[in-house]
């Protein structure tokens, strides 16, 4: 999986202290974007599914965030990764400049995959005269923060 970097210990990416992904490569380009050195696809480095759970699990946070960057652009990598992190029982968020209908309508076997096991999709772009401040986890107020696991 192409990775940007990791971060652990954050406490802003979602509740709980958490390990965070980011992934490279971003097809979104939104304007005031935070994070414009993700957008190149071969920025970072390769790092395989199977390191990154293993430092997941070495650290032993409470949750996992996954962002980018686009982690949708990687839908097989991002697949194996959250399922990864289930089995692990961490909580699992996943940013997207995606919207959900935009997500389901692409009909993607690994797609429907993390949207059937992550706990929590923050989607859609950043819209920067939507930009607010005081919203927790999200940058704008077009973007959602979606709770995909019932339980
Ligand atoms: S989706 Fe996120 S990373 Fe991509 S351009 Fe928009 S704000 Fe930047």
């Amino acid at each position: 999986m192409r990775v940007l970097s990791v971060l652990e210990e954050s406490v802003v990416d979602g509740p709980g202290i958490r390990t965070v992904i980011f992934t490279a490569g971003c097809p979104h380009r939104c304007p005031g974007c935070h994070n414009p050195e993700s957008w190149n696809p071969r920025g970072g480095e390769d790092v395989s599914v199977a390191d990154l759970l293993a430092q997941i699990e070495q650290s032993g946070w409470d949750g996992v965030t996954i962002s980018g960057g686009e982690p949708f652009l990687q839908p097989e990598e991002l697949a194996r990764l959250v399922d990864g992190c289930k089995v692990l029982q961490k909580n699992v968020w996943v940013y997207t400049g995606y919207t959900l209908e935009q997500l389901q309508a692409m009909h993607d076997e690994f797609v429907t995959s993390v949207l059937d096991r992550a706990d929590v999709l923050v989607d859609g772009r950043f819209e920067q005269p939507l930009m607010d401040r005081s919203l927790r986890f999200r940058g704008s107020s077009n973007q959602r923060i979606i709770f995909l696991n019932k339980a």
